[in-house]
């Protein structure tokens, strides 16, 4: 087929100790790289507040600096060590491992923090957390008083709550001398942070790699998906032994990937060897996730089909050969209109070399992108841009706001966000009455920051209480939280899969479907399998549900419900923000009027009501509207948003000027 086409060029990097055998856990702690600069990272640890630590993916950096510094005392008195993860999975694995290394159960002294689960307790001073989650605690510890040490890990990935982190860390150490703080990143930037930090030292920790060869293809590949499977294959068969890391984009496409990949075995039977195949995700279930980590079996071969997850957060022993397609899902937003959009985009050159790097690890690897030479020069851009710069702030906006900081221009951004981005979320946080026209943050705004969901999703559950009924409404957030993860479509059962939602159905449009579902679910496993409803995600929702129920009383809503009325959830469903008018051959959003569409899988693709309320849009062929449900008229709007909407916006019939605005609204979507 089309590879391995030609090397394209090598990779030189030092060749030093060869691969690790089976060891005891203290002798895999004590081979990392980053053991022998333990003392030396400790000392410096002592003589600067500030440090940015650098090293190699797999050196040690999240589950060995934070063992030292129990190792040495810096959880005394009850002091807690926290350390920052961008994401879920990688503070869960990461806790688990270290706490397994420590020789204590998970949640004891080693434990995590992720939204909507806490495994911590009372003993923990080890804590990791997601970056979001630390950003939460400064509402109740605004000087982080229980820490001793906050490490800020995977700086390079420049997550939103990461670079708030920044701005916040950096302000409080200067009256909390006692706080150390250390940053934590790939081989990426470590001067750019040295320089926000006032240039603080950098300790790096030289890694132990071995070269990668790169393979690129002559020619794109049309189909990405289907290329990453046979490229898999012709490894299997032809390669010698060495485990296999695939970059995908998504859950959709790695399920995708391991079904084709295991058919195919199936298929071929014994004439080949074992292959195991793998997937991570954030949503897999976390026994799942910790099978990628097992040895594999001698004879065998096993393939980790994952996310960019794999790129710098986890790392996964025994990799020798990378498949790379050179894509990511990434959020962009339009600060114009407000859209915000997850897309597959091509990954940037930094991200496509660090996931060269996975392969090198423990041996000569090979890595094999599927895409050009020259796309690779000239198409992919330099860095990945801080997603700080391509996002919605309204989320931290409130929550700066909450924390007393009014001057969100001047705040302290490593990157700042686009003027019009920040505009745009103080708009939309004075739409929903969480800021007053001064700017300044209202009693409502201080309840819905209480509340860790989106400002619009707090909102509704703030409003439910005057249109009695934030039953409903909690179990809705709830299941929005989980979004699109409620049903399960396999791919030969399609049909039965489609009926069985259809039974689901009922007037109103998704909020009301999630409704029901929640009430059918009661934790019946044999339910949810006889009706392609994935059991983990109700399950994620109904503990959504308890801890937004438990903190109910914290922000004095009484908890009742609409008995069935589906009338006054419609009028709450806070997105009167999001509000969308049949138009021609589609809708078009009231605010921005931006043609969108029903997304296939709402229960309302073929009614075409005429107004709908859309929870949130998503660029896939279109731009679709995700979880919609009707809004009867536009006196609804004027009804729960009279500051926001005006009568002349909402006039039903088509005025003339409509036409030349569609033109417009088409020409930017083309
Ligand atoms: P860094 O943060 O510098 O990228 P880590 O501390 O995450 O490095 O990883 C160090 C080593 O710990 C890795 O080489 C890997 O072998 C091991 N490791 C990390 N997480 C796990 C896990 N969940 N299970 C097994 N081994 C792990
Ligand atoms: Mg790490």
């Amino acid at each position: 087929m089309y590879f391995p086409v030609y090397l394209q060029e090598r990779e030189r990097m030092a060749l030093s100790q060869a691969e690790v055998v089976k060891q005891s856990i203290q002798e895999v702690r004590r081979s990392l790289p980053v053991f022998p600069y333990r003392e030396d990272l400790l000392l410096a640890i002592q003589q600067h507040q500030i440090l940015i630590i650098e090293g190699e993916t797999g050196s040690g950096k999240t589950t060995q600096i934070p063992q030292y510094l129990m190792e040495s005392g810096y959880n005394e008195g009850g002091m807690k060590i926290g350390c920052t993860q961008p994401r879920r999975v990688a503070a869960m694995s990461v806790a688990a491992r270290v706490a397994q290394e420590v020789g204590v159960k998970l949640g004891n002294e080693v434990g995590y923090s992720i939204r909507f689960e806490d495994c911590t307790s009372e003993r923990t001073v080890l804590k990791y957390m997601t970056d979001g989650m630390l950003l939460r605690e400064f509402l109740t510890e605004p000087d982080l008083a229980s820490y001793s040490v906050v490490i800020i890990d995977e700086a390079h990935e420049r997550t939103l709550h990461t670079d708030i982190l920044f701005g916040l860390i950096k302000d409080i150490a200067r009256f909390r001398p006692d706080l150390k703080v250390l940053v934590a990143s790939a081989t990426l930037d470590t001067e750019r942070f040295s320089c926000f930090f006032d240039d603080a030292p950098v300790f790096r920790i030289p890694g132990r790699r071995f070269p990668v060869d790169i393979f690129y293809t002559k020619a794109p590949e049309a189909d990405y998906l289907e290329a990453c499977v046979v490229s898999v294959l012709q490894i299997h068969v032809t390669q010698p032994p060495g485990d296999c890391l695939v970059f995908l984009t998504g859950q959709e496409e790695i399920e995708t990937c391991c079904e084709l990949l295991q058919e195919r075995c199936r298929r071929l039977g014994s004439k080949i060897s074992e292959l195991l195949v793998l997937p991570i995700y954030a949503n897999l279930p976390s026994d799942m996730q910790a099978k990628i980590f097992s040895p594999t079996p001698p004879g065998s071969r096993k393939v980790v089909v994952a996310t960019n997850i794999a790129e710098t957060s986890l790392t996964i022993d025994g990799i020798i050969y990378v498949i790379d397609p050179g894509f990511c899902k990434q959020k962009s937003y339009n600060a114009r209109t407000g859209m915000e959009s997850l897309i597959v985009t091509p990954c940037s050159r930094a991200s496509a070399n660090q996931r060269a790097g996975r392969a090198g690890r423990v041996a000569a690897g090979k890595c094999f992108r599927l895409y050009t030479a020259w796309a690779f020069k000239h198409e992919m851009e330099e860095t990945t841009v801080p997603e700080i710069q391509r996002t919605n702030l309204g989320n931290v906006v409130l929550l700066l706001k909450s924390l007393g900081i009014n001057d969100l221009i001047h705040f302290d951004f490593m990157d700042p966000p686009p003027h019009e981005t920040l505009v745009l979320a103080l708009e939309q946080l004075y739409a929903l009455g969480a800021l007053n026209h001064l700017g300044e943050l209202t009693k409502l705004g201080r309840r819905m920051a209480e509340l860790p969901v989106d400002p619009m999703l707090s909102k509704m559950i703030l409003a439910s209480e005057q249109y009695k009924c934030s039953e409903q409404v909690l179990t809705i957030a709830a299941m929005l939280s989980v979004n699109n993860s409620i049903f399960y479509r396999p791919k030969d059962k399609v049909v039965h899969a489609d009926n069985a939602r259809q039974n689901f159905v009922v007037p109103g449009g998704d909020h009301m479907v999630d409704c029901l579902l929640f009430l059918f679910f009661k934790s019946n496993f044999r339910w949810c399998y006889e009706n392609f409803i994935q059991f983990r995600s109700m399950k994620r929702a109904r503990d959504v549900r308890e801890q937004l129920e438990g903190l109910m009383d914290r922000i004095e809503v009484e908890v009742c419900s609409s008995e069935g009325d589906s009338v006054p959830i419609r009028k709450v469903a806070g997105y009167f923000y999001h509000t969308a008018r049949l138009s021609k051959g589609g809708y078009k959003t009231v605010k921005h009027q931006q043609t969108v569409y029903v997304h296939p899988n709402s229960s309302l693709f073929e009614e075409q009501p005429r107004w709908l309320i859309y929870h949130e849009l998503v660029f896939t062929t279109k731009e679709f509207m995700r979880q919609v449900c009707i809004n009867a008229n536009s006196s609804w709007l004027l009804e729960v948003a009279p500051h926001y909407y005006k009568n002349k916006e909402l006039e039903d019939s088509s005025s003339k000027k409509m036409p030349r605005k569609q033109g417009k609204a088409k020409e930017e979507l083309g």
